[in-house]
């Protein structure tokens, strides 16, 4: 293995800068009524902004429920456009659709519209690039730039829910059914802005967009003290594990964050998260050509799952530029199913929707266009704390 490909340090400290300005998607109802009330306005137009912004309107003229004078004053100050479309790109016979959003500071992010015959799953960014470093992630590659305010995460999830209703994919007028956060980002290390983008998923309108819980999903490297008050207090989605190797001495090199918290812990905290919600998790892994795809390694990943609430999902590696790295062959691949099937452990193998758009797993890179430099910063010597508890609201 290339060692200049696990070179990059781990960031978990985002820095401050660049937050965009308030919306009314990062506030309580409650606050969102203190808000309007505040601009002169009954609270009661806190509901109707929502029931716009929700809706996909983002057009003053187009909400003629409020006054005329006041429309301004309140998307103004309550409905801030946070993302801009810098293009999409579709694939798939238009069933796929890529969209590149710039942000308020210039930060780039990307989300992925995928429609099947039975659903429309889009797939959202948490962060303006990741800093858990992962070396077969073009994202991973790319550094920390930013955390994203939980209405520009919200904001990929209302616009792809509206591009459904609108008909903007092959196929006609939609619904959007799921949200899987498996684009840019670790979404733990964003806590506090995903479980409000969560609290908006699964709220019904108007203040939300009102989702079940199984069809949304947070895939995590594993910050099992993150799992751990997800599974305290979060709102019983589903939940994908990162694992990609099943012994912490290869998964130390795949996914950095192992050197912090190992197999076997993300997997008890993973199994309370099973336990709590009464649903199955999925193990993510992404098959290496040669790297993590060997018979054995299915075997132990075999003995690792078995009897356990999971199933194993497993990803071609979609290549990403620089890497050296590169998809198992087809009988690899269905070797390790087979192997893994054999010990009880059920397992599919994705779809790689949108390869040839970069859209697919882990290629979402803005990096070759972005703006603002990329600030990842080595990580201090002694270990660096995540401090899930402390991290403010907004
Ligand atoms: N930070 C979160 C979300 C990241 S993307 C996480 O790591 O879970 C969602 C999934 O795509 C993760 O399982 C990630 O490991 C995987 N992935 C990343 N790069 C990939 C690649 N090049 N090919 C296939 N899967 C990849």
């Amino acid at each position: 293995m290339d060692d200049a490909m696990t070179a990059l340090p781990l960031v978990f400290d985002a820095p401050r800068r660049g937050m965009p300005p308030r919306h009314l998607a990062d506030l309580t109802r409650e606050e969102a009524r203190a808000a309007v009330a505040e601009l002169g306005q009954p609270a009661f137009r806190a509901d109707q902004l929502a029931r716009h912004f929700y809706r996909g309107v983002t057009d003053p003229a187009q909400m003629t429920d409020l006054p005329a004078a006041a429309r301004e004053t309140l998307t103004e100050a309550l409905l801030p456009g946070l993302l801009t479309v810098v293009r999409h790109q579709t694939a798939d016979n238009g069933r796929t659709r890529k969209t590149l959003w710039r942000l308020h500071d210039g930060a780039l992010v990307e989300s992925v519209l995928m429609r099947y015959p039975d659903r429309a799953t889009v797939c959202i960014s948490s962060q303006a690039g990741c800093g858990m470093a992962c070396p077969f992630c073009a994202t991973g590659q790319s550094g920390l730039t930013r955390n994203l305010s939980a209405a520009e995460i919200i904001g990929q999830a209302v616009a792809a829910a509206a591009a459904m209703a609108n008909g903007e994919l092959d196929g006609g007028p939609g619904r959007l059914s799921n949200v899987v956060f498996m684009g840019m980002g670790e979404p733990l290390a964003n806590y506090a802005r995903v479980r409000k983008t969560l609290d908006a998923l699964l709220t019904p309108a108007p203040h939300g967009l009102g989702l079940s819980q199984r069809s949304v999903t947070v895939s995590t490297v594993g910050l099992v003290p993150a799992i751990r008050r997800l599974t305290e207090e979060g709102r019983n989605v589903t939940l994908a594990v990162s694992l990609h190797a099943p012994d912490d001495e290869l998964r130390n090199t795949l996914v950095p964050i192992n050197t912090r918290w190992k197999v076997g812990e993300v997997i008890e905290a993973a199994d309370a998260y099973a336990k709590k919600t009464g649903r199955r998790y999925s193990v993510e892994y992404a098959l290496i050509r040669d790297v993590n795809d060997q018979p054995q390694r299915a075997d132990l990943l075999g003995k690792l799952l078995a009897g356990r609430l999971a199933h194993v999902n497993l990803i071609p590696l979609n290549p990403t530029p620089g890497s050296p790295w590169d998809a198992s062959p087809l009988p690899a691949q269905r070797e390790f199913v087979a192997r893994l099937r054999a010990a009880g452990v059920a397992t599919t193998v994705r779809d790689t929707r949108g390869q040839d758009i970069d859209g697919a797993c882990g290629q979402l890179a803005a990096a070759d266009s972005v703006s603002v430099p990329s600030v990842a910063v080595p990580a201090p010597s002694v270990e660096p704390t995540v401090e899930l508890g402390a991290e403010e609201d907004q």
